[in-house]
């Protein structure tokens, strides 16, 4: 786990089969005032995680980036993408520091979801949301064996991210390496990081 992510919510809804964070109920990962985890972050950019930060109470996930603010810190959200996020986005965007959402794939996989169908509507209507209003994402991709991530190809149609942030759950060191070739040779303009944060 990277040490600038900062959990805020430690469930998620969207109950992917392979996650330890599946679950229907909202939990706070960290207690006490959010300024003094955000402090302790030994980085610039801190990443807003959990489980789902946009299932926490908004109020919680808006006091962690206003404690990055405080902290002089930007900051990322990372999110699964099956949360409708257009209520938050032009809020999000006016805040000083604010770098971008970071969207996740696994709820868009058959492999890892059995709603997959259903996030594939809310994933896209967030991701032309980000395209119109100009807000900087990434999208994070974890290679397994014989996952096809050709729904987030077709998804993505024109629309290019910032980055792509690549990632194993079994060391397959063979798989991340194809996907990056694959991803290089679609995306040749995009920036390809390797980790859980970029
Ligand atoms: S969207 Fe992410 S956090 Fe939520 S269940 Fe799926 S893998 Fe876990």
């Amino acid at each position: 786990m990277s040490e600038n992510l900062v959990l805020v919510n430690g469930s998620c809804n969207a109950r992917c089969c392979h996650c330890p964070y599946a679950s229907n109920s909202a939990t706070a990962c960290l207690s006490g005032e959010p300024l003094s985890y955000i402090e302790n972050v030994r980085s610039d950019l801190v990443i807003l995680s959990g489980g789902e930060p946009f299932e926490s109470r908004i109020d919680t996930l808006f006091n962690y980036m206003k404690a990055c603010v405080s902290a002089g810190k930007y900051f990322r959200v990372a999110t699964g993408g099956h949360v409708r996020l257009h209520p938050y986005l032009p809020y999000m965007k006016s805040m000083p520091r604010f770098a971008g959402i970071q969207l996740g794939t696994d709820v868009l996989l058959p492999e890892r979801n059995a709603n997959s169908l259903r996030h594939r509507a809310i994933w896209r209507e967030n991701l032309s949301q980000l395209n119109d209003l100009n807000i900087g994402f990434g999208i994070t991709m974890t290679v397994d064996n014989d996952v096809e991530f050709e729904p987030v190809f077709d998804l993505l149609g024109d629309v290019r991210p910032d980055f792509f942030l690549t990632n194993t759950m079994n060391d397959g060191a063979e798989d991340l390496e194809k996907l990056r070739s694959s991803l290089k040779l679609r995306y040749p303009e995009v920036k390809i990081e390797t980790g859980y944060t970029a």
